[in-house]
């Protein structure tokens, strides 16, 4: 596919500004989205300095950085307030005065009136900006972004406020920095699979690795309970067709070698697919929740449309629960424990039939730290299904994190739901 091989001719630095993430009481998220975006662009970020509210240490740093990169993207620091210094650092970084700019001040005083309030002196300040920028308009904040070229260079400041950086750049920075330098962009296709250890997934895709053509990537992202596989390719802009040809046609080979435990691509999870999924087929779902106390209730709930096909749930945590509200056989727990097979299946028919959904699935199991013993381990899961015609149960033995384990639970019982309902599941011995 011709010359598919990563060239750029600018470097980026970022340079991110807070006290706060210094002491660490914020994340800086920023860094990451943004050298995301540039390298799925073909512009990818080189370093990365990250500093406090200080004058010094701002301007030390956008000395440091042009040492070695043609870009910086700065964020944060834009704000009124004293603690706030990045427009004066730009300022005598550019050698220009701050001035009052009038179309964001026209904006701000909009912004303000429509919220029934008066510009102060704290807000006017962020109007003012140092007259060598090009503002960059915020529609989503008070304070706008600013694009500085000095002596072949470029500095682009943007606010801190995730979402406001976030239009700032897809709107306007991004265009601009494409139309200058990038000629070449990168794809990704992930697949999305759940049920096979990471280790044995790379030796199931060994022998598809070994013949994979130089330009193509791949790469295993493991999570608790599923493992994201991304295939990568960069090509310049003029081979785009071929080079996304290249990557379904790979993609679709390591799916077709993984198989059923492929549940999606890209951004899908595998609460979105099985609730499509029940959703195309008229199917509504309830759940009895143990050791996942209503975690997979409030997953389902995160995905818009999940009301179409979730009828409700009982966190049946205590034994009485299980008994009193789903029907479970008090015998039945006293015999087999709580923990078990027989359990597992009598509280997802319980739930089934309290709500009259299709599918009824129960998650009973032994979260950690404590509670482990010989025969039934931390990390014991037991995963029930009940339809009109069919009950049955899965073990599982997840790991010593409870957290882990409850994620795990989660993201199994939505693996059983949903391989039971495709028909990758035979029927089970019971
Ligand atoms: P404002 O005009 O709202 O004051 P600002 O440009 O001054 O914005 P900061 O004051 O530095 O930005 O940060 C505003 C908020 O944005 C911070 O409270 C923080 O939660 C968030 N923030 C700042 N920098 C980052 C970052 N690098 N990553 C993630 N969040 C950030
Ligand atoms: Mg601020």
């Amino acid at each position: 596919v011709c010359n598919l091989y990563f060239y750029t001719m600018v470097t980026v630095a970022l340079l991110p500004i807070g006290d706060e993430l210094l002491s660490g009481s914020v994340t800086d998220t920023n860094s990451a989205w943004i050298a995301n975006k540039l390298f799925l662009e073909g512009i990818p970020v080189q370093r990365k300095l990250c500093v406090g509210d200080n004058l010094n240490a701002i301007l030390e740093a956008i000395e440091e950085n042009f040492r070695q990169s043609d870009i910086i993207i700065m964020t944060g620091g834009l704000g009124p307030t004293k603690d706030d210094v990045s427009k004066q650092a730009l300022s005598i970084w550019s050698d220009s005065p701050l001035m009052r700019d009038e179309a964001t001040f026209k904006q701000l005083q909009h912004y303000m009136q429509s919220r029934g309030r008066k510009v102060n002196e704290l807000n006017a300040s962020q109007a003012e900006v140092p007259k060598a920028a090009r503002v960059l308009p915020n529609k989503n904040g008070t304070a706008p972004g600013m694009w500085f070229e000095k002596d072949g260079k470029i500095l682009i400041s943007l606010p801190g406020v995730p979402y406001e950086m976030k239009a700032l750049m897809e709107e306007q920075v991004l265009p601009l920095l494409k139309q200058k330098f990038s000629g070449i962009k990168i794809w990704e296709e992930t697949l999305r699979v759940s049920g096979i250890p990471e280790s044995e997934l790379a030796l199931l895709l060994t022998p598809l690795e070994n013949e994979l053509p130089p330009e193509l990537t791949i790469a295993y992202l493991p999570e608790p309970g599923q493992v994201k596989v991304k295939f990568r390719i960069a090509a310049r802009l003029e081979h785009s067709e071929n080079a996304i040809l290249l990557l379904q046609d790979w993609a679709s080979r390591a799916e077709a070698r993984i198989g059923s435990d492929v549940y999606g691509r890209n951004e899908d999870t595998l609460e979105s697919v099985v609730i499509n999924m029940l959703k195309k087929d008229g199917k509504t779902l309830s759940l009895a929740e143990s050791c996942t106390g209503g975690n997979l209730g409030g997953r389902l709930v995160q995905v818009s449309g999940a009301s179409e096909i979730f009828s409700g749930g009982v966190i049946a945590y205590s034994n009485e629960v299980k008994s009193g509200v789903l029907g479970v056989n008090p015998e039945i727990i006293q015999k087999y424990g709580a923990v078990s097979e027989s359990v597992a299946c009598a509280m997802a028919k319980g739930v089934r039939k309290l709500t009259g959904s299709d599918y009824g699935i129960s998650i009973t199991g032994i979260a950690g730290p404590g509670g482990g013993s010989f025969e039934k381990p931390v990390g014991t899961v037991w995963i029930g299904l009940s339809t009109k015609d069919d009950l049955c149960a899965f073990p599982f033995l997840f790991e010593q994190s409870r957290e882990r384990n409850i994620i795990r639970a989660c993201l199994a019982a939505l693996s059983v739901l949903r391989k039971k309902h495709l028909g990758f599941l035979g029927k089970p011995v019971n």
